[in-house]
């Protein structure tokens, strides 16, 4: 079991990953390349690497969060080879960049794992921070002790870009959602009503509910069949009042356009009697992988 940790990049992430292995009790070094980084943590019972070489070879278990992957590749290349160490890259990036970096690493002798850390700093280490690993299930299972102080820890699979894929499809999902809830609020403002009463009263409620629908729709996503459904597509394209209502108030549609685009395309295909989910057939340019 391993009782050490050392933390490479003290950034806002960093620094409170490092903070939460002291906490934890573990054993933790820890190094940045502008060195004045470090005192906070050192002067909180963490120990302080001379150089990136020290930092490295400290500790059964090196994790790695620095701004990029290029950044990330630098410290790398700096860094001495090992003999099975595991370095877990929490730098966020690409499903190819963790491919990428996960064969350089292992080049060098390290094992590897890529994480995305759903949360912020601040909530690092408390109930509601997630993070996403993926590579080797040997290396996971070496490293899992330490990791799960950071919050819960889920295992993706061994394929080193699929926690990055994780990460960004669920960002999207929150991006998505965000673009819809400033449009809402843009159409409510411009009639001068306040946005947060109509935020906590209806919308939340409202989005709560419409969250309840994703697991049927998501069956309908695996299975590639979207005939079962109470709100067919040809109903809710039957008209553009969102986008009329929202040019009438001088607010732009511009968030939901694309969207209602493509439930038009998909009617065009001939797709009408369906559910919407069907749209995420047109989102793929290779076709979706078996
Ligand atoms: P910061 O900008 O606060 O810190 C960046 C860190 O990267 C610093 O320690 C910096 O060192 C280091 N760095 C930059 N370039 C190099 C380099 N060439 N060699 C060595 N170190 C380098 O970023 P965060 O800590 O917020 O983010 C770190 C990672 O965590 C990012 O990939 C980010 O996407 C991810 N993340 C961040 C979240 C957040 O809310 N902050 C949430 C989820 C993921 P120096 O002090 O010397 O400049």
């Amino acid at each position: 079991t391993p009782t050490s940790v050392s933390v490479i990049g003290l950034g806002a992430m960093g620094s409170a990953l490092a903070s939460t292995f002291v906490d934890a009790g573990f054993d933790t070094t820890v190094w940045n390349r502008t060195a004045g980084r470090a005192d906070g943590l050192v002067a909180r019972g963490a120990r302080g690497a001379g150089d990136l070489a020290e930092a490295f070879t400290a500790s059964d278990v090196v994790v790695l969060c620095v701004v990029n992957h290029e950044a990330a590749r630098a410290v790398l290349a700096a860094a001495p080879p090992s003999d099975g160490r595991v370095v877990v890259n929490l730098t966020n990036g690409t499903p190819q960049e963790a491919e990428s970096f996960a064969a350089a690493a292992r080049d060098r002798g390290h094992a590897v794992l890529d994480g995305g850390i759903m949360a912020v700093p601040e909530l690092i280490g408390g109930p509601h921070a997630f993070v996403l690993y993926s590579g080797p299930r040997e290396a996971y299972d070496a490293a899992r002790e330490v990791l799960t102080v950071l919050g819960r820890p889920v295992y993706v699979s061994d394929d080193d870009g699929a926690a990055s894929l994780y990460d960004l499809s669920l960002l999207a999902g929150m991006y998505g959602m965000l673009g819809g809830f400033f449009h809402a609020a843009a159409l409510v403002r411009s009639a001068g009503h306040g946005v947060e009463s109509f935020t906590d009263e209806l919308l939340v409620p409202w989005l709560s509910a419409m969250l309840g629908t994703l697991p049927e729709s998501a069956r309908s996503i695996d299975r590639g069949d979207y005939a079962e459904t109470g709100s067919p597509l040809a109903m809710q394209v039957a008209n553009d009042s969102i986008g009329e209502a929202s040019a009438a108030q001088g607010v732009s549609a511009e968030l939901y356009a694309p969207l209602h685009a493509l439930m038009q395309r998909r009617v065009d295909d001939g797709h009408g009697a369906e559910d919407m989910a069907g749209v995420v057939e047109l989102l793929h340019s290779r076709g979706a992988a078996a």
